[in-house]
């Protein structure tokens, strides 16, 4: 039977053990992922409504940091301190990157990200205006 072979799960957890992420809890996984994907939407239609690239390029850095934190933050509160110092330098790296990569195209409509490794963009491949 191949379903005897599954593990239970179930038994390792002590009975009355406080777990902050069990459903519920005030770190429920549910809430966390909610949480999430609204800081991810907010943050995209707050890019994405700028009406010139100056101020696109500015809100873009912005979200780039604002996740970064939240992500070193997150990182700092499960993982140990030691660990965090040297993800630390990584974490900035790709915020750096992230914001360097990213170029807008002059109808504010497309954001291009550059591939370190790939020619530079000059133009917006979905409209074709020089991007910033
Ligand atoms: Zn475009």
């Amino acid at each position: 039977m191949r379903q005897r072979s599954l593990r239970p799960q179930l038994k390792r957890n002590p009975l009355g053990g406080y777990d902050l992420t069990a459903p519920g809890g005030p770190l429920d996984p549910i809430i966390l992922f909610l949480a999430w994907g609204a800081f991810i939407g907010g943050g995209t239609l707050y890019v994405g409504r700028a009406q010139i690239v100056t101020e696109k390029r500015r809100r873009f850095r912005l979200y780039a940091h604002v996740s970064s934190a939240a992500f070193a933050l997150v990182l700092a509160v499960n993982l140990p301190a030691l660990l965090v110092l040297l993800l630390l330098p990584g974490v900035l790296a790709m915020d750096l990157l992230t914001i360097r990569s990213a170029r807008f195209c002059d109808r504010v409509g497309h954001v291009v990200i550059e591939l370190p490794w790939r020619p530079p963009i000059l133009r917006c491949p979905e409209c074709g205006a020089p991007v910033h």
